[in-house]
């Protein structure tokens, strides 16, 4: 047979079968199924015994004899089939619920058995239900037919409820690959010949019966390697080959002029020296900005490490070569943030900034959409109210996006179209992304990365403490308030009910209050629940320094900017995910005095938030970070990547198999670099003709 036939014709299948493989595993063709792979192995070879089973044993493999067969009703026609098993050193009873008539007929008392599963201890005596079984190897019997020797490694497979049902459980799914196997046709080879040589890999016909049944354990980790290594070439592939033929294809604006705005700015306006990072990002783009090809970079850099002014010198640019430019941010408050930050540095050029978000008076809108299509203003900064379909530019020429993560792709894909040439595009985010998933995700994006902080801040010292030493916590905060200082203390969001996490807030702000009693200490409380002029009035008080104390929910976690602040206490801090500890604590350590993070947690923790806390107590490398929380997490919950294709790996993990994912990717980029349109490799190029249609994310990333 070959990978394309229909299953249903695989002997051992027929359509009622087919239907369950179809519907719960959305396997149609003998390929699917021998791509199915097991998760496991058993290695016949090791035996257990029975005397030596604890609950500690999981799966095993025992051998032994069967006697005492006994059905028993156990209601309306159901019934329960036992029988006993033993070696010589005990005895367990094995229990079947279904298919009792077949088991009943095949079990013959003097036969050495395999059995296999997962025991349990059910009243002091050992119990399997449903166990694999199989004559023992040199006594099988007729209706056991094996076309393939049997291996020393029985493959393992999850399966569902509804295929056991149909009996199609890991032992039947293991003879159907079996069979197929053991009549495997021709396989066409999909990586090219001098790839295989130069990474020695196993063919793909003997990987794909290896990886089911392999012969030693060596075969079987060449065959997984063979199986990831085409699976993360193939996402390198699609990913590297839409930006090469990007760069061949979309023209982009050539910037060839430094000009006034962005020299004068550099000048006079600046009130530091740049870092030596912001000025090698600055450079990067300016290269990309006039080579003539669409710019899509992607500005990685921690909280406070200068990514906006970067932003902002790149819009000058952009502004000296004629064009308007425009800043997304994921959220009002950072908006209009953003909007004042550049109106104060902007201020004595003649540069007409405008804020357009969707709080803006209907009337004042239309003005200023007026403006914008006229080309008057030239630079806009707003949220997702800018790509609506009636904000016309009269040339966008530069498109800066924040925090890049809240914005879904055909968002970005909108303002794409904003313009006849496309706009050179900067997305920045402060979530860092760890290196590996930078290698795959965002294969098509240039990256640059600001890994330097402005001189003069010291890295926030982080704590963990339990709720015993509240006390000690809150003197340690009172130290700091007396002598000037502010602090926050942020909430989970923890219950589906927002007006429970509410509670919880307004618990924390009575125990605040009364350990920092009015009128000496004045609090502020800032939460989702609030309208945005209240949350803007508390945020202002804290801003100037009226209150002390800011009790918060996580609305905080983007874009409050009080350098005063120098302690923040996160509570239930084990609630928490990395990536956002990360961003809260980012709101302390923006000035010249020593900051501080407390996280208070309960005194037990599981594994994973007793690592997550100390990771944060030990750095405050974002990209440290970043990496053990995918370690922590797999890929599967890092945000912003539902679309990325990574999720759909099969085997490979972009976690464990970072040498694999640079082997790939740097393949794939000389072979690109060398062969652009793959012209010498028809295999390739169809594989691309076929990706095509998938592949929207590459394009408008
Ligand atoms: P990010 O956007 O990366 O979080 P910002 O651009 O908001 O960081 O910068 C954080 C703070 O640091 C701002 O107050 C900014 O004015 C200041 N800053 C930026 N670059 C420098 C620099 N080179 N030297 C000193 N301070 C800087
Ligand atoms: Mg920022």
């Amino acid at each position: 047979m070959i990978l394309t036939d229909d299953i249903v014709y695989l002997k051992g299948v027929g359509p009622s079968k087919a239907k369950v493989l179809a519907t719960e595993l959305d396997i149609h063709t003998c390929g699917q199924l021998l791509e199915y792979f097991p998760f496991r192995h058993i290695d016949r070879s090791v035996m257990t015994t029975v005397a030596s089973l604890t609950e500690e044993s999981g799966y095993v493999v025992l051998r032994g004899t069967v006697s005492n067969m006994q059905t028993a009703s156990i209601g309306p026609r159901r019934e329960r089939l036992t029988v006993d098993f033993s070696d010589a050193t005990g005895t367990l009873q094995l229990v079947w619920f279904q298919g009792i008539k077949w088991v009943r007929e095949k079990l013959k008392p003097n036969v050495q058995y395999l059995v296999m599963g997962k025991p349990t201890l059910f009243n002091g005596q050992w119990q399997m239900s449903h166990p694999e079984l199989e004559v023992s190897s040199g006594e099988r019997s007729a209706d056991s037919p094996q076309q393939v020797p049997p291996t020393k490694f029985l493959p393992v497979y999850n399966t569902t409820d509804r295929m056991k049902q149909h009996g199609l459980g890991t032992r039947a799914l293991a003879r159907l690959t079996e069979t197929l196997c053991s009549c495997l046709g021709n396989v066409p080879e999909t990586l090219p010949d001098e790839l295989l040589s130069q990474y020695h890999l196993m063919g793909r016909r003997e990987a794909l019966i290896a990886i089911h049944y392999p012969e030693s354990q060596q075969q079987l980790e060449a065959a997984r390697t063979r199986l990831k290594f085409e699976e993360l070439f193939f996402l390198q592939l699609d990913y590297q080959y839409a930006h090469a033929s990007r760069q061949l294809h979309s023209a982009g604006r050539v910037f060839s002029a430094v000009g006034d705005h962005f020299n004068l700015f550099y000048r006079e306006k600046i009130p530091f020296p740049l870092t030596g990072a912001q000025k090698r990002v600055i450079k990067e783009i300016r290269e990309d900005m006039r080579s003539g090809r669409q710019m899509n970079r992607l500005l990685q850099g921690d909280v406070g490490s200068g990514k906006t002014l970067v932003a902002l010198m790149c819009m000058l640019l952009a502004l000296d070569n004629g064009c308007q430019a425009c800043l997304m941010a994921p959220t009002e408050i950072l908006a209009t943030q953003h909007y004042y930050t550049f109106l104060r540095m902007l201020d004595g050029l003649d540069i007409r900034v405008e804020l357009l978000i969707g709080s803006v008076r209907p009337a004042d809108k239309k003005v200023i959409k007026e403006c914008i299509a006229a080309g008057e203003t030239q630079i806009v900064i707003g949220t997702h109210a800018l790509i609506e379909d009636d904000v016309q530019f009269r040339d966008l020429g530069f498109v800066v996006i924040d925090e890049q993560h809240r914005f879904g792709v055909e968002q970005r894909a909108r303002l794409w179209g904003k313009s006849a040439i496309p706009p050179h595009i900067l997305v920045m985010t402060a979530t860092p992304i760890p290196r590996t998933l930078a290698m795959t995700v965002y294969g098509d994006l240039d990256c640059s990365v600001i890994d330097e902080l402005p001189p003069g801040r010291h890295p926030v010292l982080t704590y963990h403490r339990t709720e015993p030493r509240r006390p000690l916590v809150f003197s340690f905060l009172k130290k700091q308030i007396d002598a000037g200082r502010q602090a926050y203390f942020v909430y989970p969001l923890i219950h589906d009910n927002p007006k429970l996490d509410l509670r919880d807030l307004e618990d924390g702000l009575e125990m605040v209050q009364n350990y920092f009693p009015r009128p000496q200490y004045q609090v502020s409380m800032v939460h989702g629940q609030l309208r945005p002029e209240e949350k803007a009035f508390e945020m202002d008080r804290f801003k100037q320094g009226k209150t002390h104390i800011m009790v918060a929910t996580t609305v905080i976690e983007v874009g409050v900017d009080v350098p005063n602040a120098t302690v923040m206490v996160i509570e239930n801090a084990e609630r928490f995910g990395l990536a956002q500890l990360h961003q809260l604590r980012g709101r302390v350590g923006r000035g010249a005095d020593q900051s501080y993070c407390i996280l208070m947690t309960r005194d037990r923790l599981s594994h994973t938030s007793a690592e997550r806390i100390r990771t944060m107590c030990s750095t405050t490398d974002g990209f440290q970070i970043a990496e053990a929380d995918l370690r922590l997490r797999g890929p599967g919950d890092m945000q912003g990547l539902q679309q990325s294709g990574v999720l759909d790996l099969k085997l490979a993990s972009i976690v464990d198999d970072e040498p694999l994912v640079a082997a790939t990717r740097n393949y794939v980029h000389d072979l690109l670099a060398k062969d652009p349109t793959l012209s010498a490799y028809p295999l390739l190029q169809q594989h691309i003709e076929r990706s095509k249609n998938k592949m929207l994310w590459g394009k408008i990333s």
